[in-house]
């Protein structure tokens, strides 16, 4: 999926912009609630285009006196890892420093960007926005990320940019598997106990406007695309341990995998910049293997130990708690295959399909047992239930009389139930109620 950046100093509206792509489809597609960097991260759709967005801003204090330095860096990074860059400036304060230092990293830039003069709330202030064209990077578009207007236009402008970048890049049937992971957890390492040093075995597909981001490998009878990470491709080596350059740049990898390799620290746990990257995953509802790293290091390794590791990670990510979780020791090459197997595994259950009368076999009884409640005095049935047959991730339709009452526990329950009879271990799946 192509990726669009907003950058730009702080205040100049773009979390309010950002909200503008993402706020209809968010509300659509986003079940899962608490994930804590949705301000920063959706997806948006325009004219049957789909593509996802990331406010920069969310990362940096909202202070006046950011460091320039800081800013500079995050733009780079906006730069390498997105299609097309949005920078934003404020019509009502004019040009800044601060504009004309993130202007000058722009220039430089082989994306293409696109200057939006931002608070334009009326047409006479059009005029205003005239001042940015000194910033040397073509027109500024007027718009009002507050009431609206402009955005269509530059919606238009955006899709226009991006019409080179497909939205799906393979179409083979081979796995694609993303090694995700804040720095330092171990992602080279493994990446390496997974593909040795024989790096000349790596086959890119014919990229098209960009670097190609999948390395095919055919190992150990497995064979399988790695998405690229920060691992593999050499980019400008960034050391700062800072949560958005690990989230940016795992942003691709993770929309362009089929499941996901998330890797901790045994020695750390499960941290909030673990859980960062956790609902990226999720929200793409990508297929999952946790993997505990360094798992060398701990000298209690009993199954007490274990089981406690395991309940702190199911915990944070509840309500999906049914994923592999392997505990490695990439530099000692320990269960590393393990972590293959899992992968594949979850690629297989995300392609798993229950044939309609199985399914209602299993789920009618039980349905009957325990109905959903009934709301307002109002009895509802769910009768009949089908796996769609087209959907990446598993899907479930439930029919109902009310599907309206039908609320969020009793499709836990369902799905659980689902869970309990078939494995979809690893991935996530779908229920929903409709009108019959
Ligand atoms: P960010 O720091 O760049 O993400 O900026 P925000 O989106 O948080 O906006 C900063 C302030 O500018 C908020 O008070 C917004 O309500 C306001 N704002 C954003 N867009 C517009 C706009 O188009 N017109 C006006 N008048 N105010 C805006
Ligand atoms: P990345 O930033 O996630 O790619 O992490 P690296 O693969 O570069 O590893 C970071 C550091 O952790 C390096 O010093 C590795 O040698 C070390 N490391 C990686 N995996 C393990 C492991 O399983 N056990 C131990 N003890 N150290 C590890």
């Amino acid at each position: 999926m192509a990726l669009v950046a907003i950058v730009g100093r702080p205040n100049v509206g773009k979390s309010t912009l950002f909200n503008r792509f993402t706020q209809t489809r968010q509300a659509i597609v986003d079940d899962t609630a608490g994930t804590t960097r949705d301000r920063q991260y959706g997806h948006c759709e325009w004219n049957g285009r789909n593509f996802s967005v990331v406010d920069t801003g969310g990362w940096v204090e909202n202070s006046d006196d950011v460091f320039e330095e800081e800013i500079r860096k995050q733009v780079q990074i906006a730069i390498e890892e997105s299609d097309v860059v949005l920078f934003m400036v404020d019509v009502k304060t004019g040009l800044s420093d601060l504009d004309s230092e993130v202007a000058g990293v722009l220039r430089q830039a082989k994306k293409p960007v696109l200057l939006v003069s931002n608070k334009t709330d009326t047409f006479d202030m059009q005029y205003a926005s005239a001042e940015f064209y000194s910033l040397g990077l073509g027109d500024p578009i007027s718009i009002s990320a507050a009431n609206g207007s402009g955005t269509g236009d530059l919606l238009d402008l955006v899709v226009e940019k991006l019409k080179n970048i497909p939205d799906q890049e393979t179409e083979d049937e081979i796995p694609r598997f993303a090694v995700v992971g804040r720095p330092n957890v171990g992602k080279s390492s493994i990446i390496n106990a997974f593909v040795g040093e024989d790096r000349h075995i790596v086959t890119d597909i014919a990229g098209t406007t960009r670097d190609s981001i999948y390395t095919r490998y055919d190992k150990f009878g497995f064979d399988f695309y790695l998405v690229d990470t920060a691992g593999i491709r050499k980019k400008s080596k960034v050391e700062e341990n800072l949560e958005f350059y690990s989230v940016m740049r795992s942003i691709r990898a993770i929309e362009n995998s089929d499941v996901c390799v998330l890797m901790l620290d045994a020695t750390r746990g499960i941290e909030s910049q673990d859980m960062n990257i956790v609902s990226l995953v999720l929200k793409n509802q990508k297929g999952l293997v946790v993997v505990v790293n360094k798992w060398d290091l701990i000298e209690d390794k009993s199954n007490t130990v274990m089981k406690n590791y395991q309940d702190a990670i199911r915990s944070k990510l509840a309500p999906f708690t049914d994923f592999p979780i392997i505990f490695t020791s990439a530099i000692n090459k320990q269960r590393i295959m393990k972590v293959l197997e899992s992968a594949k595994d979850v690629y297989l259950h995300r392609k798993f399909h229950v044939t309609t009368g199985k399914l209602n076999a299993e789920m009618l009884p039980l349905i009957e047992s325990y109905p959903p409640p009934s709301n307002k005095g109002k009895y509802i049935k769910i009768k009949y239930c089908t796996q769609l047959a087209g959907p990446i991730v598993p899907t479930f339709i439930f029919f109902a009389n009310l599907p309206q009452y039908v609320k969020e526990p009793y499709k836990r329950f369902l799905e659980n139930k689902i869970r309990e009879k078939w494995n979809f271990c690893g991935t996530p799946i779908n229920i929903f109620i409709r009108q019959k």
